[in-house]
This record gives C-alpha cells, structure tokens and sequence, in this order.
C-alpha cells in the first residue's frame, strides 16, 4: 500500500489531531504517503484534499479540534455523493482510508467499503463514549475531566451559599460521561437514559441530607436521561430548595487532550495504519483491557455498547 487518506467526521473530539498525527507520522515511517481530506465526507466528495508531510502535524498532538475539520454530510449518505467520492479516490490514488469519528461515520465508512472495496479502518472519536469495540473512544478522558473540573467549581458555590445544584452533561443517548464524571466528582444522584429513575426518591435523599446537615448536593444529569432546567425547576417545586442548573453544553467538547487521551489516539493511529499494510480492512481499532485491538467495523456499527451499571452502583452507593 503505498497512498491512504485520512480523514475526521462528525462531532469533534480532543485527540483527534494526536490520532492524525499518529496516522501521518506512521505511514510515513512506513515509506507511504498520506492524503489529508478536510471536513469530513464533504471534502472526501469535492476533492478538497492535501498531502500530508511531517510537519503538517507537528505542534498539534496538544490541540483540541480537529485541523482536517469536520462535517456531518448529508450528501455522502446518497449514492451520488459517494461516487463522486470515488472519482476522488481514483484522482488521488488512495489505496487505503482512515476514518476518525464516530458511530455515523463509520457507517459512512462501512457503506463506502461494501459498494467500492476500498480498505478501510476507523479509529473511535467521539467524546460520548458510545461506540462498541473499544473501552475508551478519544476524546471521552478529556471531556470527564473537563466536567469534573465544572463540579468541583460548583461545588465550592454549592458549598457557600447551601445551594442544589444540578449539572447537565452530554452524551447524547448514553451516560458514560454522567456515570464517569458523577462518581469522580462524588455527585449525590446520577441521572442516565439507560436506568429509571424517581424524583420523589431524589427529593427524598436531598431532604434527608438537609436534616442532618448537608450544606450542598450535586446532581448530575445526563441530556439523553432528562432536561437539568426540567429537574431543576422539579426539584425546587417540591423540596423549596434553592436549585440551580448548569448546562455544560459544548464546554465538553473542547480543550487541551488529557494525557490519557493523547496515548490512546496514539496508539489507535499507529495500529489502524499496520492494519491497513497488513491488508486487514473493514476493522475498528479500539483499547479492551488495556491492549490495542481490531473489530470488525459492521459488528461495531450494528452493536450498542453498554454503560457499566456496576460503576453507577458504586457511585449510588458512595453517595449514601
Ligand atoms: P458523533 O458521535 O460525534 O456525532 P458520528 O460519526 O456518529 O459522530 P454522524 O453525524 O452520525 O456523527 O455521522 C457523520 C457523517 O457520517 C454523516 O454526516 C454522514 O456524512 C456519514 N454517515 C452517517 N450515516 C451514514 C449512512 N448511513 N450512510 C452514509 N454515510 C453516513
């Protein structure tokens, strides 16, 4: 294999310049050449697409973001965009593709490799954590870190004025970054879409806190398990509490890259680049138990991954 392309889609994710620079630097160790394609599939289908040499990634493994750019393209979900796709791959002379992101595009991905048999490997970004195949997606280290940091701020306003707070996290349908950042950040309740819950039984743990002298509670709220201004103006109606929601929003999304986060695209990188010169295609890079391994990329796409409930018990338990 002499020519792969690289590429970042959907939501960005911090790592992901450290997982281009992993792809770009790896190959080249290798004697290859890399074809950068901006914005996602949208470059991918108007051929907006570069070399890359060493120093196009240098100074970036500590950057958020992403410097290919992301999109969502509605256009390559249709035949038509994905042939002109094609033309691109033919015009450049791509052997080989790396796609960084998540759950959709790997679909893109799948759909690509099933209709045109060009090899393909994807690498997990996304902060949500939801992808199956891997423990960890890049990006999801960074962005628990980042929501912790927002608790233990609210916690010292929490503190000082006797106040509940609630904090809504993303996630989307999943609350990996809820269950991580709740426990870490030693919350009193954690909502998540994947476990009922009751808000008599929250108000009534918010009470008996009060009773024997609790001065503040977090509430950690997942936005695919509930609205936080919802529960928050629940709250304050039937405890009397004075409540207050913080919606950490895009803040998640953004940032410097955890160290943690850095190693793991890393080492994604590297791997779906030896993956692609050993001609094992249609895979998934991903992190099980500590060690770098390969999924099948259409059983990724056609599984959901599960929160760890054992995790959301100790949290529940930790936080008597
Ligand atoms: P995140 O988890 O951060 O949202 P994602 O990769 O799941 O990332 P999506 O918006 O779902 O984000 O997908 C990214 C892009 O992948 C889409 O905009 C589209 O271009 C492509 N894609 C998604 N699903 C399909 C599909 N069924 N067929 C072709 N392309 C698809």
């Amino acid at each position: 294999m002499q020519r792969i392309g690289v590429l970042t889609s959907g939501g960005d994710s911090p790592g992901m310049n450290a997982a281009i620079r992993a792809v770009v630097r790896k190959a080249i160790y290798h004697g290859m050449e890399v074809i950068g394609i901006k914005r996602g599939f949208n470059g991918f289908i108007e051929g907006d697409m570069e070399p890359m040499h060493l120093g196009s990634v240098a100074d970036i493994v500590h950057r958020g973001g992403t410097i290919l750019h992301t999109a969502r393209s509605e256009a390559f979900k249709t035949p038509e965009g994905r042939a002109r796709a094609w033309e691109n791959v033919d015009r450049f002379g791509l052997q080989g593709l790396v796609v960084i992101g998540g759950d959709g595009s790997f679909q893109g991905a799948g759909l690509f490799h099933r209709e045109y048999g060009l090899p393909v490997v994807g690498i997990p970004g996304t902060i949500d954590n939801d992808i199956a195949g891997t423990d960890f997606s890049i990006g999801f280290d960074t962005a628990v870190n980042t929501a912790v940091d927002a608790i233990n701020r609210i916690r010292d306003t929490a503190t000082s004025h006797e106040r509940t707070f609630i904090v809504e996290v993303m996630g989307r349908d999943t609350g990996f970054i809820a269950i991580a950042s709740g426990l870490a950040g030693g919350a009193e309740s954690i909502l998540i879409p994947e476990q009922p819950f009751s808000l008599d039984d929250i108000c009534d743990k918010l009470c008996r806190g009060y009773r024997r002298g609790k001065l503040h509670s977090i509430i950690v709220v997942a936005e695919g398990a509930a609205s936080g201004l919802e529960i928050g103006k629940q709250i304050k109606e039937r405890t009397g509490f004075d409540t207050k929601v913080t919606i950490l929003g895009h803040l998640q999304r953004g940032g410097t890259p955890t160290a943690f986060d850095r190693i793991l695209a890393s080492r994604l990188g590297a791997r779906a680049v030896e993956l692609l010169m050993a001609g094992r295609t249609s895979k998934v890079v991903g992190l099980v138990a500590g060690e770098v391994v390969e999924s099948d990329l259409h059983r990724v796409i056609g599984e959901k991954k599960k929160v760890d409930l054992n995790l959301y018990r100790l949290a529940s338990i930790l936080a008597i």
